[in-house]
């Protein structure tokens, strides 16, 4: 059987459409870490840290990485661990990198897209049929609209949903009065087929706080109020108190924080990342948690580079809970851009083909590994050197 014979990392910068801000983001988005994974037989499988140190968990019990940090973790613990280990092994490779470093998830997790990509290309097979197979063949795509001025959210809004573009997240948690005025403005310029949603990233200062803002904008048409506060009791409260469901972000990271925040009825949505729980093998061990309890799931992410929101895209078409639309890029090459900007943040891509975006959905790409090829000349043209 192949093994694994080198683990290459190597930083990139991509150029961002416009600014993408939100609630506690202080630095730009777009600077990740990518591996290139070579198995003893030549094969090459890639993956992408999409790691951003500013973004964590409730009261520092999870948090990011910089692109340096998981740099350093890939090379001096991971890449010598699993050195030689063979391909088709996701539960060894967990437990090899479990064992020489506690936590680091987003380092995981690029190593491991690494190795599933490797796994596919040499049994000739998408990655979702290493996770179990496909549920489903489109992934529609949730646009997120940033902390904007009010006027940029407006015509951004009307623009997507132009595009075919069927949900619509809003950034909120900064200012009470500026969120009732977005949601209603984002409500009135793309009329009722729109759903909208919208994601506070704990910025609320408290459950009071968020229930009041919630009880204005309702009116607007909520599908669902993600991550309102800090901490799964005080977004129970929110639970508590509204019609629309919960989502739990920054207070699901992986399968066991999904049994707390079964046990405390705090979220009726949990969004799954591919990062958050360390891997794709980890996130269907959070997605089973999940759909064993009826919780629903989208795939929500860190704005990814075309290499790590394949693994999105893997993860969306085989995980059954996942039945909401998806925060996901459409990863997009620069010569494929055509004055789009639906699931668009970046000027260009490392992908060597676009990702296919039909009436709003992403087609799951059925090629071996993560299922479309890389760009190596544009890693390379966005390789930031050191
Ligand atoms: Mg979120």
């Amino acid at each position: 059987m192949p093994a694994i014979a080198r683990v290459e990392t190597l930083i990139v910068q991509i150029p961002t459409r416009r600014e993408h801000k939100w609630t506690g983001l202080t630095e730009p988005i777009g600077r990740y870490v990518m591996v290139k994974m070579t198995d003893d037989e030549g094969r090459v499988g890639w993956g992408e840290a999409p790691a951003l140190k500013d973004w964590g968990g409730e009261f520092g019990r999870y948090f990011g990485e910089s692109a340096l940090i998981a740099r350093a973790v890939i090379e001096n613990y991971l890449a010598p661990v699993i050195a030689g280990l063979e391909l088709g092994n996701a539960a060894g490779l967990h437990q090899r990198m479990d064992a020489i470093v506690k936590g680091y998830p987003y380092a995981k997790a690029a190593v491991e897209f690494a190795y599933y990509d490797l796994t596919g290309r040499w049994l000739d097979v998408p990655v979702h049929t290493l996770l179990g197979g496909r549920v489903r063949e489109r992934v529609p795509v949730t646009h997120s609209i940033g902390l904007v001025s009010v006027e940029d959210a407006e015509r951004e809004a009307a623009k997507v949903a132009s595009e075919g573009i069927r949900t619509i997240k809003i950034k909120v948690g900064v200012d009470p009065a500026r969120d009732v005025e977005v949601v209603s403005r984002v409500r009135a310029a793309v009329g009722e087929d729109v759903e909208l949603c919208v994601d506070a990233n704990e910025g609320y200062a408290s459950p009071g706080e968020a229930i009041q803002t919630y009880r204005k904008i309702e009116r607007f048409g909520i599908k669902y109020f993600e991550q309102p506060c800090m901490g799964i009791e005080r977004i129970a409260a929110v639970a508590r108190a509204i019609d629309a469901p919960v989502m739990a972000d920054e207070s699901a990271w992986n399968a066991h924080d999904v049994v707390q925040i079964i046990e405390q009825k705090a979220a009726q949505i949990v969004s799954i990342y591919t990062t958050k729980p360390g891997g794709l093998y980890k996130a269907m061990e959070k997605a089973a948690v999940c759909r064993a309890a009826g919780i629903l799931c989208n795939v929500n992410g860190s704005v990814e580079l075309g290499v790590g929101n394949l693994a999105n895209i893997q993860l969306a078409a085989a995980a059954p809970p996942v039945t909401l639309s998806c925060v996901v890029p459409v990863s997009t090459p620069a010569e494929a851009l055509n004055g789009q900007i639906g699931g668009i943040y970046y000027k260009d891509d490392l992908l060597a083909e676009p990702m296919r975006l039909v009436d709003g959905a992403i087609l799951v790409p059925d090629g071996p590994g993560m299922g479309i090829e890389v760009d190596e000349a544009k890693i390379e043209a966005y390789r930031v050197k050191d």
